[in-house]
Order: structure tokens, then sequence, then C-alpha cells
């Protein structure tokens, strides 16, 4: 359990730490492999979530999963990714969150997982929350921990 004061400093309301889904890249279960590559190229992150058209969440997509499928022996063949569904390469064991989001589960998830995706119970996606916004609560804890709290004073307990 994470103490309430750290709780508190980190994260008062941890839908703030949300990205919503209107503001998250994504790619469809039957988008084909040349399209995800191109989307995954453009908006220049290495992994994204993928939907279904309810906009529910099926899967993560990688650049590295794509890339995987255009080596052949002696060469890099784009032409490969036409052959194939974005449904049928993505990842489909993966970990999600759901409302209430509990901040120790994120902080334990993300220590593998550079994002977490969000999801109401019928697995509709609400947006991620990702190690930036953390580090950047973890960033504010550590410079006002002080003008909340007097830790500073406290000695360390002894083991
Ligand atoms: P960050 O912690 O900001 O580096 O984000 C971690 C990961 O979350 C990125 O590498 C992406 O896989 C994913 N991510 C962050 N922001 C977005 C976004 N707006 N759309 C899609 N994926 C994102």
């Amino acid at each position: 359990m994470i103490s309430q004061p750290i709780k508190t400093l980190l994260a008062p309301d941890i839908s703030d730490l949300l990205i919503p889904a209107s503001r998250v890249a994504n790619v469809m279960t039957t988008n084909d492999g040349y399209h995800a590559f191109l989307v995954l190229t453009k908006v220049g992150y290495s992994k994204i979530v993928v939907l279904d058209q309810h906009e529910r969440i099926q899967g993560l997509l990688s650049l590295q999963m794509l890339t995987e499928k255009m080596l052949t022996t002696d060469r890099i063949a784009p032409e490969n990714l036409l052959k194939f569904s974005v449904a049928s390469v993505m990842e489909t064991d993966f970990k999600v969150l759901t409302q209430p989001i509990d901040l120790d589960s994120v902080l334990h998830d993300l220590v593998d997982a550079a994002f977490l995706p969000v999801v109401s119970n019928d697995r509709h996606f609400e947006g991620i929350i990702t190690r930036r916004e953390i580090l950047k609560r973890l960033n504010y804890l550590g410079h006002h921990f002080d003008n909340f709290y007097t830790a500073s004073q406290c000695a360390p307990l002894k083991k």
C-alpha cells in the first residue's frame, strides 16, 4: 500500500493522469499492416492501441511486430505488410486498468509497460496513463513534499 501522504501529493485525483481516448493515436483491427506502419511511423510512438469498430480495445501494436513481418532471408519486403490485418499480428496479452483506477496497480504495472490503457467494464477504450505523466507527478512530489509534510525532520526508521 502506498502511504496516504504520498498518494495525496502524487495523484489526488488519478483521473487527472489520464490522456483521453480522443488524444490517443490508434489503429483498427481491420487495418492492414501497411496502413498501421504508416500510422506508427507518423505518430512517432513505438507502440499504440488497437481498437475494434465499437472502440473497444483489442490489442497493442508495435513497430517491431511490423518490421518482423517485413523481414525475409535477404531483404526487407514492405509489400508483405499488405498481406495481413493488424488483428493477426497484434499483442493480445496486456494489462488494462478499470475504474476506479488504483494507484498501486498503476505504479506496479508501469514498471513493465510504458503506458497502461484504461477501459470501461465492456472494454470500451477510455484513454491511457503513461510513465511520463507519473514521472511529472513524481517530480512535483519530490520538489514540494516538504511544503506539505515534515518528513525531513524525522529520523529514518532503524531496521
Ligand atoms: P511517454 O511516457 O509519454 O513516453 O509515453 C509512453 C508510451 O505511451 C509511448 O511510447 C506510446 O507508446 C504511448 N503514448 C503516449 N502518448 C500517446 C498518444 N498521444 N497516442 C498514442 N500513444 C501514446
